[in-house]
């Protein structure tokens, strides 16, 4: 009997080692190759709400993580000009009785240090840190994929996953021409303790302020520890990275107009890093041949909607849930496996990109008038409305019976 040959997967970020785990669990053995040392502590605050956590309580990954989370009350919205409080969308027990899960707030190296615990018990999994996928060849062939790293060391196996993130290699294979692109925007994010911090900003809560052209969002982390402060501006630069260091004055300067309650918070923060907002155009496929692309190797979204990881660890699940199912048909279970995914990836982008727009208006006269608007139809909107029309969106409500979060529903 000839041992099976792992699946390759490019990329040990969220999405990479969530795989690894959902198909430890579906008894596939995985091979995972990461450039970095696989512990980065750079990145900041992460939220998953209950379609997400979900699938992290099945995979044995959500308990461990507890400590490490906060589960806010709910989600207050200011209007950044006038400090004015306009909605309030409940989360906390409300959120969590309504939708079987909770919702967590996280630091992103909590979470990955989490996925790494956990992978590294799974029996079927290797983790092979300080490995760049560098070239990916022959992989329609008979062999399956066949994958170079960056001293021209190869690795065959008869499937290979990227989940190596937004410039992902793995996608020049499966989608080549395609790229990138810069929106114009930049996240800057500090995080601070949290305990010195006046209300509104030591409240059990996310926050979120709306202003011209920029929104500023915050959240406990650490376990309540500390705040995870992020502020979105449409200015800025093209920069690849998750982690440069920005001037104090740039940030300040993006919010100058905005009233005083958030500035101060901008203000108290010790230190900042930005990362540039990309964007792509869908992919003609997600899939060719052995490999298929996962997370923000198919389909980065922009942070308005706090659905990045999350959609990456819902691929994770599906993805192997119909690779255990179909383990002698895998090209039937990627086509499966993109025809359930694509249309939910597309809404959350587009979701994300008209939040964006309701978040940011207000830098004209005109805009000035939809901002008004904005804030009195949200403000006339009861709590339950709102809590449904933002989670209720994206996450089913819980029925009795209903299926496991990892299964995959295989379509014939
Ligand atoms: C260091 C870092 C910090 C981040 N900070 C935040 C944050 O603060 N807030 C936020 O909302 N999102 C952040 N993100 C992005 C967020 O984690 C992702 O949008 C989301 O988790 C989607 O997951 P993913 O698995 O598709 O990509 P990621 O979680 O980004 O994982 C991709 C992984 O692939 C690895 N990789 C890339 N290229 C190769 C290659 N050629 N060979 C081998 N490995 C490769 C990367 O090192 C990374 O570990 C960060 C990402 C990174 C890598």
């Amino acid at each position: 009997m000839t041992t099976p040959r792992p699946v390759l997967i490019a990329g040990g970020g969220i999405g990479g080692l969530t795989t690894a785990i959902a198909l430890d669990r579906a008894g596939l053995d995985t091979h995972v190759l990461e450039r970095s040392a696989f512990t980065e502590e750079s990145g900041a605050g992460i939220q998953l709400g209950p379609n997400v956590t979900r699938i992290l309580r099945a995979l044995g990954v959500l308990d461990p993580l507890l400590p490490q989370t906060f589960r806010p009350d709910a989600v207050w919205l200011f209007d950044g000009m006038s400090g004015k409080k306009i909605a309030t969308v409940p989360l906390g027990a409300v959120a969590e009785r309504r939708y079987g899960a909770p919702y967590i707030t996280v630091h992103r190296a909590d979470l990955h240090k989490a996925l790494r615990t956990v992978a590294a018990t799974g029996e079927r999994i290797a983790l092979t840190p300080n490995f760049t996928v560098a070239q990916i060849d022959d992989v329609d062939g008979a062999d399956g994929a066949g994958i170079a790293g960056p001293g021209g060391e190869t690795l065959q196996a008869p499937r290979l996953i990227g989940a190596d993130g937004l410039w992902s290699t793995v996608r020049r294979w499966v989608a080549p021409g395609t790229a990138p692109s810069f929106t114009g925007a930049t996240a800057f994010r500090s995080l601070l303790p949290r305990e010195t911090l006046p209300e509104p900003f030591s409240a059990p809560v996310v926050g979120l302020w709306l202003g011209p052209r920029g929104h500023v969002v915050h959240y406990p982390v650490r376990g309540g520890a500390a705040l995870n402060v992020v502020a979105v501006t449409e200015s800025g630069h093209e920069e690849q990275g998750w982690n440069r260091s920005a001037p104090r004055e740039t940030v300040l300067g993006a919010f100058a107009r905005w009233c005083d309650a958030p500035l101060g918070l901008l203000e108290a923060a010790p230190d900042w890093r930005a990362w540039s907002l990309f964007a792509l155009q869908p992919l003609p496929q997600w899939h060719r041949g052995a490999a298929v692309l996962l997370g923000d190797a198919a389909h980065p979204v922009l942070p308005y909607l706090a659905q990045g990881a999350g959609l990456a660890i819902e691929d994770a699940a599906k993805l192997a849930a119909l690779m255990g199912a179909a383990r002698e048909r895998p090209a039937a279970a990627y086509r499966a496996y993109e025809t359930i995914r694509r249309p939910r990836a597309r809404r959350i982008q587009q979701t994300s990109r008209r939040l964006g727009r309701a978040y940011h208006m207000g830098d004209t006269i005109l805009g000035d008038v939809f901002r008004i608007s904005r804030n009195a139809i949200l403000g006339l909107r009861g709590e339950t409305a709102t809590l449904r029309s933002s989670i209720g969106s994206m996450v089913h409500r819980v029925r009795r019976g209903s299926a496991n979060p990892v299964s995959g529903d295989f379509p014939p």
